[in-house]
């Protein structure tokens, strides 16, 4: 008998981390992404010990381990007086079997591409999704360059991002995306175009008053710093407005910098005056809850829950921990009725995401531009909201989808 065969919208991360899994239960996988080819932007993620967990049983980690940086813990200092306010530990290898790793975006995807076609994945770039048609028995994709008859498979998972076309076309038309009121700038340095000293030993989280900025090391020789500032920016008009503002780098950079004047911390302004690139983008939001599924289709990754960043590095290991629940559930339940597996999937997968998602709304919520003095009182009470926020972050870390009663 053929094998079954899973079309996956979106050779993001979600993607072929996914095909992977279901490579190992002997389906047939093609991935389809809108994207001519990789992308060599997004700047740097931090994988947190629970991603890493689940990449090493795929076969990954040792690789990329010699592209990142691991990182303990992330120390957080005042912006603008430059003084230590605490630290959060991002893994501790005696308690989870790893640290953090400080990685490039456009690297982790093409180690997860490459052994996706190790593997026998058939990965396919330049083929935009315009639409979904279910079958009783298939599912047709159809793409912007394919004519009527589109391609054909079993179920189809969608794992397009945050502007899912599998969830507007198909899935849920009517699930909300709201701008989180922040935007994100970032860049990257050489370390030797520094010149001032750096304050934290691979990763520093500065806090200001009109933004604050993380600073990490990302590859593993400890040659380049990766940064990250955080900014109430006001919404813009439309995607076209929010395009415009992006595209113009030296009055983006003049924005950052204004907002880090004065600062006691000599390396950031270089950072950012020395970085040859510095992006924006706007943080998006999925509206709480939603439906994941349809007859033939599941969402996965920031298809089903886009969220602002947790602050723990959640993101990516609620998108891994979504495919391994997936793969166990096709194993144990098989492929025969997929609307029930999709249903348990729900279940099994919704009350976790929930909890990191409300816990990611909240710290998100806490950046606001405000007056020095309420800045100075937040600065005084670090420590305290450090010693909470870690507990949180322990715990999400411990979370090891293998072992979930499914
Ligand atoms: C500012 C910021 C910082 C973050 N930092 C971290 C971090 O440090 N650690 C962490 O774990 N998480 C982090 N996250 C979250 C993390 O980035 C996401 O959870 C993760 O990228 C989700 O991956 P994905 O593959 O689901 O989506 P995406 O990475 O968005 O990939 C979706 C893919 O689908 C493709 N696609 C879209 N539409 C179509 C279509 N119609 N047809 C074909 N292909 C299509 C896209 O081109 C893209 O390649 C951060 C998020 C933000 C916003």
């Amino acid at each position: 008998m053929a094998q079954p065969k899973v079309l996956i919208i979106g050779a993001g991360i979600t993607g072929p981390a996914t095909s992977l899994l279901l490579r190992s239960l002997g389906l047939q996988v093609s991935i389809y992404e809108l994207r001519p080819s990789p992308s060599p932007l997004g700047g740097a993620i931090s994988l947190a010990p629970n991603a890493l967990r689940i990449l090493d049983k795929l076969g990954v980690y040792e690789r990329l381990k010699t592209l990142g940086c691991s990182v303990a813990i992330t120390q957080v200092l005042s912006a603008g007086t430059g003084k230590a306010l605490g630290s959060l530990s991002f893994g501790d290898k005696s308690l989870h079997g790893y640290e953090s790793l400080r990685i490039p975006r456009r690297e982790l995807q093409n180690v997860l591409l490459e052994r996706a076609r190790e593997l026998g994945v058939e990965v396919v770039f330049g083929k935009k999704l315009v639409e979904v048609v279910e079958q009783e028995n298939g599912v047709i994709a159809k793409f912007e360059d394919g004519g009527e008859e589109g391609v054909r498979g079993d179920l189809l998972l969608g794992c397009d991002g945050i502007h899912s076309v599998v969830r507007s076309r198909l899935v849920q038309s009517d699930r909300l995306l709201v701008y989180t009121g922040v935007a994100v700038s970032y860049g990257v340095v050489k370390k030797t175009a520094l010149t001032a000293p750096i304050p934290f030993d691979t990763t520093g989280f500065f806090n200001g008053r009109c933004g604050s900025i993380i600073a990490s090391y990302c590859d593993a020789a400890m040659t380049e710093v990766y940064w990250a500032a955080v900014m109430e920016v006001q919404n813009q008009e439309s995607k076209d407005g929010w395009k415009a503002v992006g595209e113009d780098r030296d009055a983006v950079k003049r924005d950052v910098l204004k907002r880090f004047e004065g600062s006691a911390v000599g390396c950031i302004k270089e950072l950012i005056e020395e970085s040859e690139d510095v992006y924006l983008y706007p943080v998006w939001k999925l509206g709480h809850g939603g439906n994941w599924h349809s007859k033939r289709c599941v969402l996965l990754g920031d298809a089903a829950h886009a969220m602002p960043p947790h602050g723990g590095s959640q993101g990516f290991s609620l998108a891994l921990e979504d495919a391994v629940i997936l793969a166990r559930l096709f194993e144990k339940e098989g492929l025969d009725d997929l609307e029930r597996v999709f249903v348990r999937f729900e279940e099994v997968r919704k009350p976790r995401v929930d909890k990191i998602y409300i816990q990611a709304n909240k710290n998100w919520e806490g950046i606001k531009d405000i007056g020095w003095f309420a800045n100075m009182v937040k600065e005084f009470f670090m420590w305290i909201y450090l010693i909470f926020f870690a507990k949180s972050v322990e715990e999400s870390y411990m979370y090891d989808p293998h072992k979930v009663e499914i």
